[in-house]
């Protein structure tokens, strides 16, 4: 496919934010590629040159860009600024340029292939003359393209080619533009939750057909998305989903990890995909050492540990050690524990399906009694609500956050829920039983003492997995520290747009919009009906709400927008607020404080 049919299509899914249009341009993309170019035009419209989880970035600032295009069309630097200044966007004034470039070359031929082939050869350069080569690569490329393709491509190392297209989306558009309807969809989503590489799996489907794509396996070196749990009111009803005998497993406070052991070595996943194995030698040296295995991907908790006296640090410190600088410092001053609690692959085998008891077995197999860095976490196996009741209450008394509940018999499930896992955290009195994950949506800008802060209050959203949308739930305008308001200025300054993005749907309009991108973490008292908020709107016009919001913590390392929670898991949690004979809300916990017996009973 030529670049320039492909930036067609750019062109017509910019012009919209309806999602089934979005889905529908996508689908006669994808049938005009070719088996061999599809996975490049799936990284492409994603504004990428590999899948999100490879650190391979093109890494070109504001300055370098506008250099090459000053390049390109013979124009002064101080030029494409002012233009840009102008129109915005970076992309619109190196088109504009472009077009009144009296030497533009006119026979553009250039193959999506070959554009992509020339981002990644940005990407990769490296060592001395870094800058120079980026420059020179990137404007020898923008002189041989149109100017609507001009655009787009300038758009893509800067990270602003905003198309708004979500992975569920690129799903549906494969499925449809093979089958004529969206039913391959779940195979589709069944392979990218195992590999979370979209153009991997477009590029089995079209080369090998759907019966290939329902055969993938999990892979070393590419992240399964991480399996979920649910939340239940009660131990009784928990007893009622996990069968007569289940795991018990402390829920430990820190970042989950994702561990990819094999020959070339160890590489580690966040719980939001991205390659954090930089981030963390002291867990890539101890798991060299203490896991006995050609090939492994095993899952645990990284967590600030104190040795000494056992015991586990509060999320604050441990989340210290996210860091991109003075890494190997912060890892002798911080140490960190993996308790690993599941193992999907071992020596060549996918084991996702074998039954949660055997996968357990197999990771006890593997990993050393003794070792430092990684450690089995604790298992009883229960049966009563007393029980629970009691493993819970020892949990809270050592500073960890509650529990996780898991069937024995059940598979590791990518990227799902379903009742296989169930958590319980403590809360205080008078709070919902867990916290919510939303989405930054928007930002008012401060008035008095905010001001200083670039920041009054946000708007905030969930995600409504069914229609890849994001849904406003609450504004949030206490219930953060100076600190965090602050916090929230430099983030949301990065991600600011000029208008709504295409997958929010709200009301309500702040002073300004963000890319839907960050998750906050919040405690509410309760959840509402409310006809302000679109999150789970019925058809009176009627949504739901959280009332007396609070920020638990930022989760933006960990989570991403897709991974919040979601307008059903709002309605079981409304609903659950409604048994209150069952639900525990009646005490106060605290860290260190023995719960008393009622709290699941
Ligand atoms: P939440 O993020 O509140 O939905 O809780 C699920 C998270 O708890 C997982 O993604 C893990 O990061 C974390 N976790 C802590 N301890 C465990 C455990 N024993 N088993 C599974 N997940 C755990």
């Amino acid at each position: 496919m030529n670049f320039s049919t492909l930036s067609g299509y750019y062109e017509k899914l910019e012009g919209t934010s309806k999602r089934l249009e979005l889905i529908d341009i996508l689908s006669k993309l994808f049938k005009q590629a070719r088996a061999d170019e599809i996975a490049e035009i799936c990284y492409l419209i994603q504004g990428r040159v590999a899948p999100f989880f490879e650190p391979i970035e093109i890494g070109m600032a504001e300055n370098m860009v506008a250099v090459a295009i000053a390049r390109a069309f013979n124009k002064k630097k101080a030029d494409v600024i002012k233009i840009y200044r102008k129109l915005g966007n970076m992309g619109k004034a190196a088109q504009e340029l472009s077009r009144n470039h009296k030497s533009q070359i006119t026979n553009h031929k250039l193959t999506a292939s070959e554009v992509f082939e020339e981002l990644l050869k940005i990407a990769k350069f490296s060592g001395e003359g870094t800058v120079e080569k980026k420059v020179s690569t990137l404007s020898e490329l923008l002189k041989k393209l149109d100017p609507i393709s001009v655009k787009h491509v300038v758009n893509i190392p800067l990270g602003t080619l905003r198309l708004g297209i979500g992975g569920p989306t690129v799903l549906d558009a494969l499925s449809l533009s093979k089958n004529h309807d969206k039913s391959f969809r779940p195979i589709l989503e069944d392979a990218y939750n195992k590999t979370s590489d979209l153009g991997f799996v477009a590029e089995i489907f079209f080369k090998k057909g759907i019966e290939a794509v329902k055969n993938t396996k999990i892979i070393v070196g590419k992240p399964v998305r991480p399996a979920l749990a649910e939340r239940l009111p009660s131990a009784e009803e928990a007893i009622k989903r996990l069968g007569r005998e289940f795991a018990a497993e402390p829920k430990f406070d820190g970042f989950r990890v994702q561990v990819h052991l094999d020959r070339s070595g160890v590489q580690l996943f966040s719980r939001n995909l991205e390659n954090t194995t930089h981030a963390f030698p002291d867990i890539v040296e101890g798991v060299k050492k203490e896991v006995k295995a050609k090939t492994a991907i095993l899952e645990g908790e990284a967590i600030a540990y104190n040795p000494v006296t056992s015991e586990f640090l509060p999320f604050q410190e441990t989340t210290k050690r996210r860091r991109k600088y003075k890494i190997e410092e912060m890892a002798k001053k911080l140490p960190l524990v993996i308790f690993a609690f599941d193992l999907l692959y071992i020596n060549g085998k996918d084991i996702t399906l074998k039954p949660y008891r055997e996968r357990r077995k197999l990771l006890e197999s593997i990993v050393s009694k003794n070792g430092g860095v990684v450690k089995i976490a604790e298992e009883k196996i229960l049966k009563s609500a007393k029980e629970i009741t009691e493993f819970f209450n020892k949990a809270i008394s050592e500073g960890l956050e509650g529990l996780m509940l898991k069937k024995l018999d059940s598979p590791y499930v990518a990227g799902g829920r379903g009742f296989h896992w169930v958590k319980f955290k403590r809360s205080q009195a008078g709070e919902l039983a867990d916290t919510v994950d939303c989405v930054l949506l928007g930002v008012y800008t401060g008035k008095g003492k905010r001001t200083e802060f670039g920041v009054g209050g946000l708007l905030v959203g969930v995600y409504n997995d069914k229609k890849d949308e994001f849904v406003s739930i609450t504004r949030l305008g206490t219930g953060l520290t100076d600190d965090e308001f602050r916090k929230v200025n430099e983030i949301s300054k990065k991600i600011k747009v000029n208008q709504k993005p295409a997958r929010v749907n709200s009301d309500i309009s702040p002073s300004y919009w963000v890319e839907p991108k960050v998750v906050l973490e919040i405690q509410a008292d309760e959840i509402t009906r409310s006809p302000i908020h679109t999150a789970g709107r019925d058809k009176d016009g009627s949504g739901y709400a959280l009332r007396f919001p609070r920020l638990v913590k930022f989760r933006e390392k960990d989570k991403r927008a897709e991974d919040a929670t979601t307008v059903d898991e709002i309605k079981k949690l409304y609903n659950q607020q409604f048994s209150h004979h069952k639900t525990p809300t009646s005490h106060k916990a605290s860290r260190g404080k023995v719960i008393d017996k009622e709290r699941f009973l």
